[in-house]
């Protein structure tokens, strides 16, 4: 059993950025203001999430840890749009890969309570003082699975990898502060930080900087049920690369190689040159038309028309761009 969900989980938890993935739309499921996140060895031996979320009361402390336990879904609402998690997974996978403790108190009650796991091993709950929300601990991940640890790449990359899926959840929830610490050796280094926004163009233009903010055409269009919003660079606005294109589908990032195809494809369609450009794009659509959970993991979506995205991308962006004098 043990090695079995411990495979199980290595499907759910690749490296350390999906682990931090799990755990920061968990605390934006509770409805967090403000989501803090500790990492140390790129996330290799500490990740720290701590949320002012609703929080977990202590009865439910060992549920959340059980496989497939989710509070999401009531059994009729399968694809509840307006959460991140329904499987109920994260957590369990998380406690068979690493040291996880779960510390948590739930709005208006008296007390909060620690949980701990390990090699998939639920200690009972345990009293525990802290003011409000939850903070989730996961220590030295992999290290029953030496095989896995040695798929990590340097500590640079996965704290990049860690960044950046804070970065992508940061533009998705533009009302949510958020900050990233490396506390490797005691230190304290900010690796990201955004404060509440206003708005997403306030939130881009804190992540991206103004000069993009500034120098972006704002889209929005509409086709089949699809709606395409958000900022997309001038083509005089030349900053982009290959990774500068973040795009979301029903308020979650993804990455999808058809939508940055045919951003890509709609500027050089116009411009009749090939440029990297940087835009943030929000696809949003009934749930129905899109599958965005075809992987645990993984940020693919799957459309049940592609072609009208696809199409809705290069008009949106022509449009966008035709207005803008090119
Ligand atoms: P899912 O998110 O798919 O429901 P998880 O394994 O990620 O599954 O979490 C299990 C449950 O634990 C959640 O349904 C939720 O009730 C609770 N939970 C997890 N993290 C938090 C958090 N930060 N704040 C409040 N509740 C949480
Ligand atoms: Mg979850």
């Amino acid at each position: 059993e043990g090695a079995v969900n411990r495979i199980a989980a290595g499907e759910v938890v690749e490296r350390p950025a999906s682990a931090v993935k799990e755990l920061v739309e968990n605390a934006l499921d509770a409805r967090a203001t403000r989501v803090t996140v500790d990492i140390a060895d790129g996330g290799r031996t500490l990740i720290r999430v701590t949320d002012d979320g609703h929080g977990i009361d202590p009865d439910d402390l060992p549920m959340a840890l059980s496989r497939h336990a989710t509070s999401k879904i009531d059994g009729s609402d399968l694809l509840n749009i307006h959460s991140f998690g329904f499987r109920g997974e994260a957590l369990p996978s998380l406690g068979a890969v690493g040291r996880l403790t779960i510390t948590s108190r739930a709005q208006g009650s008296d007390g909060a309570a620690t949980i701990h796991v390990s090699g998939g091993r639920i200690d009972a709950p345990r009293p525990a003082a802290l003011r409000q929300g939850t903070v989730v601990e996961l220590r030295d991940l992999f290290h029953a699975t030496p095989a896995r640890l040695k798929f990590l790449k340097s500590e640079r990359s996965e704290t990049m990898a860690v960044t950046d899926v804070i970065r992508r959840l940061a533009m998705a929830e533009p009302g949510v502060a958020f900050a990233l610490r490396d506390i490797s050796d005691g230190g304290e280094r900010i690796l990201f930080r955004a404060d509440a926004a206003a708005d997403m163009t306030g939130r881009m233009a804190a992540i991206l900087g103004r000069a993009f903010t500034d120098n972006a055409m704002s889209i929005d269009a509409e086709r089949d049920g699809f709606r395409l919003t958000g900022l997309a660079g001038l083509p005089t606005y030349s900053k982009g690369n290959s990774v500068s294109q973040y795009l979301f589908v029903n308020g979650r990032p993804v990455r999808d190689k058809m939508l940055t195809g045919a951003l890509r494809g709609a500027y050089v369609d116009v411009l009749a040159r090939d440029r990297h450009a940087v835009a943030a794009l929000f696809v949003t659509c009934d749930p129905e038309l899109v599958d965005c959970n075809v992987h645990p993991a993984k940020t693919e979506v799957r459309f049940r028309d592609a072609g009208i995205v696809r199409g809705l991308i290069v008009s949106g962006l022509r449009h966008a761009l035709a207005g803008a004098g090119h």
